[in-house]
């Protein structure tokens, strides 16, 4: 592992690597098309169901409300209460400041932009989230300070080239399409639980007619918001959208000069792993590329 303080290279950006949505982000907000669309139905249900006479009122109110979670106090608000997020101490902040300035300035952005938060989950890891929000977790900050540059550099990938914020956007607007399909599999799954209840009086009829309810059941809703049913078709290939987004802010960071930094801290990964042991199905569904495959790609870049 390279102990030596890694620099930035340069501050003049390429043009492929200029600010501003980049194709993973663009291809992110097209595939968010049909959970929006789920959602929308599924608000337009509830607009219909809750306040008949003014039915358009919460579909519209919702639409609108993608634009309220950018607004800094409402991200705070998802970052502690949704994100397992928390304010850094003072000494963490004494480790974590110098080194985000450090990338901000190879960068040329305003590090004042971004909140700096600790993420609670165990591994080492980080996070960009939103339009100001940068994570990382206690033990990233045990990394030596030219690893932990080159891991926030990758962060500042994201928010640069747009990840950050359409992911947010998509993860907002799919929670109305997420939450009729948890309630479907709740109702159904009481459904068939009362019907095995029964069937120990009533023999096999009872299961039966269980069984055609929730059939019944699960058509009414593919009748109402057949977009629900596009949800799990196209997770591979949000999940490929998703892995172009980690290569793309590997560039980012590469770009910056913390190419081989990051490669140090993707070849520890590896080596933690023990090698990459996914099944063949997680790797289509995975939102990170193996890290076998950046190392390559960095290598290469
Ligand atoms: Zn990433």
């Amino acid at each position: 592992m390279d102990e030596q303080p890694h620099r930035p290279r340069t501050r003049i950006l390429p043009v492929e690597q200029r600010r501003g949505p980049d194709l993973a982000a663009v291809l992110s907000l097209g595939l968010i098309a049909p959970a929006f669309i789920s959602s929308l139905v599924v608000m337009v249900l509830l607009g219909s169901i809750v306040w008949p006479s003014q039915s358009w009122v919460i579909p519209v109110v919702w639409v609108l409300s993608g634009v309220v979670v950018f607004v800094p106090a409402i991200e705070t608000v998802l970052a502690k209460g949704l994100f397992d997020m928390h304010e850094p101490s003072v000494r963490d902040l004494s480790r974590l400041e110098p080194v985000w300035a450090s990338v901000c300035r190879a960068a040329g952005v305003n590090r004042e932009r971004y909140r700096l938060w600790i993420e609670g989950s165990k591994g080492l890891n980080a996070f960009a989230a939103g339009g100001r929000t940068v994570a990382v977790t206690r033990a990233a900050l045990d990394l030596p300070p030219h690893l932990l540059e080159a891991v926030l550099a990758h962060e500042l990938g994201h928010h640069l080239h747009g990840h950050a914020r359409v992911s947010l956007l998509g993860w907002w607007y799919q929670l109305p399409a997420r939450g009729a399909i948890v309630l479907v599999a709740l109702v159904a799954k009481g459904v068939l639980a009362v019907g095995r209840f029964f069937s120990r009086f009533g023999g096999a009829a009872v299961v039966l007619a269980s069984v055609l309810l929730v059939l019944i059941l699960l058509a009414g809703v593919v009748y109402l918001n057949p977009w629900l049913l596009l949800m799990p078709l196209l997770a591979p290939v949000v999940a490929w959208s998703s892995r172009l987004g980690e290569y793309r802010a590997d560039r980012a960071a590469a770009t910056l000069g913390y190419g081989p930094a990051l490669r140090d801290v993707l070849k520890g990964w590896l080596a933690a792993a023990g090698g990459d042991r996914r099944t063949w199905r997680a790797r289509v569904l995975a939102s990170h590329p193996a890290h076998v495959d950046r190392i390559r790609r960095l290598q290469s870049s």
